[in-house]
Order: C-alpha cells, then structure tokens, then sequence
C-alpha cells in the first residue's frame, strides 16, 4: 500500500511557547499584517469561520488572501437576514464560501437542551470544516462580552490547531468605523438591536448600554455556543 504524504507536515509546527510570543508581538501589529502571517505559515490549509454579523474580518482576509476558505455554518435556525447577509457578502466579494448545512431535524433539541444542540449542530460542523486544517480565523472580539476579555489573538484550539482572532483588540469603534470607511456589508439586524446574531430561537434584542451579548440564551447560564473553547 502506498501511503499518500501528509500535505500538513510540511507546514510549520509551533510551540505553545512560541505562540505566546507571536501572542505578545501580534498586540502590536495590524490586523491585516496578522493575517498575512496567518496566510504565509499556513495558506491554503487555513480558513476563516464567519458569523455575518457583519464582514469586517472577510474584507480584511480577502484583501490578503482573496482565495480564502470562508466557513458559515447553516444551523437551519438562522435568520433569514442573516442568511441574506450571507449571500450579499458571497456576491460582493466573490467569496470561496463553504457552506456547513446541519440536516434538518424535528425535534428542537434548543428547547430541551441548548448546550448539547450548540455542541451537536455549531461544534460538530466546525469539526468537519477545520478536518484537513491547520489553522483558523474568527473574528472573536474582546470587547463583545465578559467570557472574551482575555481572549488571546493567537493560541491553540482544543483540536490542537492554530486559531487566529486577528481583531480581537478593537473596539465596537474601530469596526463602525472600518464599516463606514471601506462600505462593508451588515447584517441589517445590527440595526434593529442585535449586536451580537446567532440561532433565530436563542438570540433575543438587547438593550442600549446591555452586554453585547445578552440577547444570546437570555434567561439561561448559557453565555458562548462552545466555537471559542480554548
Ligand atoms: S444557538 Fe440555539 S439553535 Fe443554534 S445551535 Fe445553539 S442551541 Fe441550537
């Protein structure tokens, strides 16, 4: 038998050592050069995993690397803005999009039991999208909720790859203001008092001066859907 080489072996293999100090150094770099080394170290075994909440982080990563795997992972409870959102953000930048589509299921496992629906329907399909990686974007932000304050800007997942949070330091300003100055497309339920959007069944509005991120399980203990889990 012969045995098909790994294309993942070739690629550079970092300590965590190392990693924490590419952490220190990448506090001090734009987003933008972050991605670059993202992409000169692992390109094209790296994807981006996006949300569309907005597409802040796609515009940058395309800017770099415009054949960038970006992953959405159809839950099959999305908003139908958000899956809007999805399409409009595919047409605009001519997107290398891979669709996760959760097969359809009756029972609403969300009702009973939202963290193993999360870990069944979100975690299961980022699994099958990262096979084959050897690292991976988000566009996770500190500022978005207390469980991200110290969320570093490169470390190493569960799963032992490498997972890039290239703005993870801005603020909710410095994406309003990236939005404005390079016309990046939006979710329009950003507008409509959704800052942070995810299943249409566990994402509720939030108040002004709220949590950015109480809209999400509100009323349960329930605070990330497990993507982030480091
Ligand atoms: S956010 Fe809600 S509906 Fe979506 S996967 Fe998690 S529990 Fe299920």
């Amino acid at each position: 038998m012969i045995l098909e080489p790994n294309p993942l072996a070739s690629l550079p293999q970092y300590s965590d050592e190392e990693l924490a100090e590419f952490n220190r150094e990448f506090e001090r770099l734009p987003a933008s050069k972050i991605i670059q080394w993202g992409v000169d170290n692992f390109a094209p075994h790296l994807c981006l995993s996006a949300s569309m909440t907005d597409a802040v982080l796609i515009d940058l990563a395309v800017k770099v690397y415009p054949a960038i795997e970006v992953v959405f992972i159809d839950t099959g409870y999305h908003f139908p803005e958000t899956l809007e959102t999805v399409e409009n953000v595919r047409r605009k930048y001519g997107l290398n999009l891979r669709m996760m589509t959760v097969q359809h299921h009756d029972e609403e496992l969300w009702k009973l039991d939202p963290e193993n629906c999360c870990s069944a329907v979100k975690v299961g399909q980022l699994d099958r999208a990262l096979m084959g990686k050897a690292a991976w974007m988000s566009g996770l932000r500190r500022v978005e909720a207390a469980s991200r304050e110290s969320a570093p800007i490169i470390a190493r997942d569960l799963r032992g790859l490498v997972k890039l949070n290239p703005i993870a330091a801005w603020s909710d300003d410095d994406v309003a203001g990236y939005i404005e100055d390079h016309d990046v497309p939006v979710n329009p339920l950003t507008l409509q008092g959704y800052p942070s959007i995810g299943c249409m069944p566990c994402t509720q509005p939030v108040a002004d001066g709220e949590d950015p991120r109480a809209g999400r399980w509100a009323g349960r203990d329930k605070t990330e859907c497990g993507l982030h889990d480091m």
